[in-house]
């Protein structure tokens, strides 16, 4: 999965399909993401010391991970991720759409040698 916080990634299917927003958290065990505006539902509070007046609350609620692609920083379509490695070892994702470079996975290091 390549997709990290601070991400754009556009909502491909449900109530909010098409929206675009920025990824607030991502749960890796449930497979989740949390994405700003979307998924909003009403929380009913009771009263309580942190919230004298209680109510309702309107928060973002996780959505599956496969529901969401990333935004093209490039091409600005939203498009399917690749990894691969670069000449120097490092590891970046890039854009299936337009091949561009999305950010760094991992750090440069030395290649494997090949026996
Ligand atoms: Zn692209």
């Amino acid at each position: 999965m390549w997709i990290r916080v601070d991400d754009t990634v556009e909502v491909l299917t449900g109530d909010d399909a098409g929206t675009r927003g920025k990824v607030l958290r991502v749960d890796r065990n449930a497979g989740k993401v949390v994405v700003e505006h979307v998924n909003r539902v009403y929380k009913h509070v009771r009263r309580s010391q942190k919230n004298p007046q209680g109510g309702r609350l309107s928060t973002e609620m996780p959505i599956q991970l496969s529901n969401v692609a990333l935004v093209c920083a490039s091409c600005g379509a939203a498009s399917r991720i690749g990894a691969r490695l670069l000449d120097d070892g490092s590891k970046e994702r890039f854009c299936k759409k337009c091949g561009a470079g999305n950010g760094q996975i991992s750090p440069p290091k030395a290649r494997p040698v090949k026996k």
